[in-house]
């Protein structure tokens, strides 16, 4: 299996527009330290591939990556399609910016996230005219992505976007509200590989643990080092699990459940505020000795 990390910064990626805090500020001045937002590229067949979660600079995105480039006729593309893991601005603001595709723009995603994009965005109104969306369901039964990959979805919260709250409920109504932030599980059949893609994890479910523990390799929410994070940076009132995302460190952290994991383990979906983003941090040497890593830009993992 072969992925495609297209980015690996949290909402606002790194920097943020309107931002000078020490992250920020480092990488306007460390040019390298500088994070898009978190996405990835799953290869399914030989050029072509479908991008998780669509942030706002997906076209940059698209750029940097050769292996997405488009050819060898002038609009062939080898992006496929997305796949969404929740309805965040920050991780479907990306999909407009495909208007241009030929054939419609496909998008997988779980009955809560496709409503509060039709309903809340008014995507389907909005792109519709230019590129008809095409909608993939995403649930807990495996489902193939072209022709090599398997995947399914395992709900991790209820957390709806802001701009979702007060959404009028469909008609049939959705289906049991949990499935508004999923963990994307991806096996591929015929080499056996499994990989486990999960930038937003509000709670730590049992199902998870048992997908973590069979994957080779494991790309989850690393939004905040610890619980206190946010406040203390002055970014909020409310601590990261509050925000909807567990921490790395402390007793309810992340690095403590990934710290025995067979597979490779690596934190995505950096916050400014985190102080990963500086690469001299002595928090990297914490998570070496615990065998995790931090995702970098632009890296390509074969599993
Ligand atoms: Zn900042």
């Amino acid at each position: 299996m072969l992925l495609q990390v297209l980015g690996t910064a949290a909402g606002g990626g790194l920097p943020q527009w309107n931002c000078a805090c020490p992250g920020c500020a480092g990488a306007r001045a460390h040019p390298h330290r500088r994070r898009r937002h978190a996405s990835l590229a799953v290869r399914v067949a030989d050029h072509r591939w479908y991008v998780v979660n669509a942030g706002p600079d997906l076209t940059d995105q698209i750029e940097a990556a050769p292996a997405l480039h488009p050819g060898p006729g002038p609009r062939e593309t080898p992006v496929a399609g997305v796949v969404l893991t929740d309805a965040e601005l920050d991780h479907t603001l990306g999909i407009v910016r495909l208007r241009e595709a030929r054939a419609g723009v496909e998008v997988w995603a779980t009955p809560p996230v496709r409503h509060a994009l039709l309903a809340g965005q008014r995507l389907g109104e909005v792109i519709g005219p230019y590129a008809p969306l095409e909608w993939g369901e995403l649930g807990r039964e495996p489902r193939l992505l072209g022709d090599a990959v398997e995947i399914s979805a395992l709900s991790i919260s209820a957390k709806r976007p802001r701009y979702a709250v007060g959404l009028p409920s469909p008609t049939p109504p959705e289906p049991p509200g949990d499935a508004w932030v999923v963990a994307l599980r991806l096996h591929e059949p015929a080499t056996g590989a499994r990989a486990v893609y999960a930038p937003a994890l509000a709670a730590w479910p049992d199902a998870l643990g048992k997908a973590v523990e069979d994957a080779d390799c494991v790309l989850v929410d690393g939004t905040f080092w610890d619980d206190d994070e946010p406040v203390r940076t002055g970014i909020s009132l409310r601590t990261a699990t509050a925000m909807g995302h567990l921490p790395i460190d402390g007793p309810d952290g992340t690095a403590r459940r990934l710290a025995g994991v067979r597979g490779r383990c690596l934190y995505t979906h950096l916050n400014n505020t985190n102080p990963l983003t500086d690469p001299g941090a002595a928090e990297h040497v914490r998570l070496a000795e615990l065998g995790i890593e931090v995702a970098a830009e632009r890296m390509v993992i074969e599993i």
